[in-house]
């Protein structure tokens, strides 16, 4: 699986954050990042990310009693993986209404809940490849299921 997050530190005021692609502004004091930044850790997913964040930002002498706590209360989201299609999918049966109608806008919002890296077209068509949903106009599809 591509590795989609990094942490860098900034060399001006020495504090990590997480950024996809390359580094550009610190933004804890403002400075430019060059794009030599090196990367101190890399994360999967946004949840992973905060954890790898906190820890580099922790002194090192902390960072295994906190990242046992940070894993713990991680663990649950992180082992559900609220992102995965089959979450993703549940969610939609939630908000479908009575007609059974998806809306472009509802599935953005619901992807955007679930921090999900798939865009709306390419779950729609993976929907559409499995015959659970079915276009039925400009930004509009009737779930099967
Ligand atoms: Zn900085």
């Amino acid at each position: 699986m591509a590795r989609t997050w990094s942490v860098v530190r900034c060399p001006a005021c020495r504090n990590c954050h997480g950024i996809r692609g390359k580094p550009r502004q610190c933004p804890h004091c403002g400075q430019n990042l060059p794009s030599t930044t090196p990367v101190v850790a890399t994360a999967e997913t946004s949840a992973q990310l905060r954890i790898e964040v906190a820890l580099a930002n922790t002194p090192e002498e902390l960072r295994d009693e906190l990242r046992k706590k940070l894993e713990k209360v991680d663990q649950p989201l992180i082992a559900s993986s609220s992102s995965s299609p089959r979450a993703i999918f549940k969610s939609i049966q939630q908000i479908v209404g009575e007609d059974m109608l998806l809306h472009r806008s509802d599935v953005q919002e619901l992807l955007d809940r679930h921090d999900s890296e798939l865009s709306v077209d390419e779950l729609l068509e993976r929907m559409e490849l499995d015959g659970t949903v079915v276009r039925q106009g400009k930004g509009c599809w009737l779930l099967l299921e």
